[in-house]
């Protein structure tokens, strides 16, 4: 015991150190990192936030992506009530989300011109 000494007279003083980063010096930015949530970054909103595209652009998809867009379906969603029917083909379906972006004729066709375009094969493949 007499020849151990206290850390303080082999290293000088004891000194703060910030455990939130690896140089022991408090910065805004790791307090902030330590605070915030951090949550994975989804990647389907990485290709809807397109720099490239017009703000306006980026939102709709964004509203559709989360199924923010006044179809019909949505509406009645929200309790209001309204007679349904598709104006974009001649079937007469009711007005949903996944009719009006996936499944109506004209939309299947544009993805499948799209697709192809991208030499993408969606034949038999289930949009969703
Ligand atoms: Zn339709």
């Amino acid at each position: 015991m007499e020849n151990i000494s206290p850390p303080s007279l082999l290293f000088g003083n004891d000194v703060a150190w910030w455990m939130a980063n690896s140089q022991g010096r408090f910065k805004v930015k790791s307090a902030w990192d330590l605070m915030r949530s951090k949550h994975e970054q989804k990647r389907d909103y990485d290709l809807i936030w397109n720099r490239g595209l017009p703000f306006k652009i980026n939102f709709f998809l964004w509203r559709v992506w989360k199924r923010r867009i006044s179809t019909d379906d949505n509406l009645e969603r929200m309790k209001i009530n309204i007679v349904s029917r598709c104006w974009c083909c001649d079937k007469k379906k009711k007005e949903t989300i996944t009719h009006l972006f996936l499944t109506a004729p004209i939309v299947a066709k544009l993805w499948r011109v799209s697709a192809n375009f991208a030499a993408i094969n969606i034949e038999g493949m289930h949009l969703q």
